[in-house]
């Protein structure tokens, strides 16, 4: 059944234009929703580490009961996010086809007020909720990576950013790697005296040809789309090539042997062709998997079932602020709202799946809240 007001919100937000590091204009608005549900609102300064507009916005609501939840989704979206339209066509929502549709993470961002609407109104005691809409998670979770967990009290947090039917509950996802090279090597006269040179992209190509990448193993994957070099004449031996890349595994020793592989493998092909090497690694988020009998996993098999839902617990294949907070201590899961080919401008959201999402929403905190002694 169509929730009138929850639609209104879900169209007003998406057509709310939005990108990483320009999160102002939705943060605007939802600081004043979460003013309205009683929080005390903070932003930090997030934005300025890494050239944003906007900080976190953290809205916290005290409850009468012992006990603190953690529920986030990112105000960001992937390029492409600007006058977005949306058409309903058959009980699924799309962009008109010109962008994508935000659903990803506007769904999530709904999803959490409704929820926190409707426990509010229902007027049981409930735990201490800490709501944390983020900056910048598309382009490297740098909202999440600027927060402080031991500032919060939550150890378990849901994060409603996860592609998927409600019921889909997401558990682990890989670390990741960001892989750097450059190569030196020497220009001369190609016509008159190329043997004097050393040809940097030639020593690229092979130590592309030869490195072991794509699907490495069942948890791991290697990528390295971006090539160039410096070269800008065809008649001079090329002197300067570089490429850039990633590896994920879900297993954080594959993750590192696959990166010592990499350098060992770069480092040699680089002496063989007698070019100068500059590698990078930057270790960019670690991976997490939360075992099935873990509270966070619990509430939400509970709280499924009171729902009627259809509960299945996945691995996924992204990297999202749930790496960040996991690694802090703070045991955290992706929470699907009904939306899928996110990231596309195929994108799309099935409306009974995001209307159902504020009452699942609503029933985490209130399982949660069954398990809070009261203050
Ligand atoms: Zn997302």
């Amino acid at each position: 059944m169509k929730n009138e007001a929850m639609y209104r919100e879900l169209l007003d937000l998406l057509t709310t234009d939005s990108a990483s590091g320009k999160e102002s204009a939705i943060a605007d608005k939802l600081e004043i929703k979460l003013k309205e549900l009683g929080c005390t609102v903070t932003r930090d300064n997030a934005g300025e580490t890494f050239g944003g507009e906007c900080g976190n916005l953290i809205g916290i609501l005290e409850g009468e009961l012992d006990g603190s939840v953690m529920l986030s989704s990112h105000m960001d979206r992937v390029p492409n996010g600007y006058g977005i339209q949306p058409v309903e066509k058959d009980g699924v929502l799309y962009s008109d086809g010109t962008t994508i549709l935000a659903a990803d993470d506007i769904s999530g961002v709904c999803a959490i007020l409704e929820g926190v609407r409707r426990a509010k109104a229902s007027g049981k005691p409930l735990p201490r909720i800490e709501i944390i809409f983020s900056v910048g998670e598309e382009t490297g979770l740098f909202g999440a990576k600027a927060i402080d967990v031991s500032t919060l009290k939550s150890r378990i947090g849901y994060i409603f950013d996860s592609p998927g039917g409600l019921g889909r509950f997401v558990n682990g996802a890989p670390g990741m790697y960001h892989l750097n090279v450059t190569l030196t090597g020497r220009p001369a006269h190609a016509g008159n005296e190329p043997e004097k040179g050393i040809d940097a992209g030639n020593a690229m190509c092979d130590m592309l040809a030869t490195l072991k990448q794509g699907r490495l193993d069942p948890q791991s994957t290697a990528n390295f789309p971006m090539l160039s070099t410096g070269s800008t004449s065809r008649n001079v031996v090329c002197d300067l090539a570089s490429f850039k890349g990633e590896a994920r595994s879900r297993d954080l020793q594959k993750l590192e042997d696959y990166v010592a592989y990499f350098e060992a493998h770069c480092n040699a092909v680089a002496e063989k062709h007698g070019v100068g090497i500059q590698l990078e690694k930057i270790q960019n988020f670690l991976p997490f998997l939360i075992p099935e009998d873990d509270q966070v996993l619990q509430v939400a098999k509970a709280a499924s079932e009171k729902l009627g839902l259809d509960y299945r617990v996945e691995v996924g294949g992204g990297g999202m602020d749930a790496n960040i907070y996991n690694a802090q201590g703070m045991a955290t899961v992706g929470v699907a709202t009904g939306y899928t080919k996110n990231h596309t401008k195929a994108e799309q959201l099935v409306l009974e799946d995001f209307f159902r999402s504020g009452e699942l929403c609503q029933t985490l905190i209130e399982t949660f809240a069954e398990s809070c002694a009261s203050k």
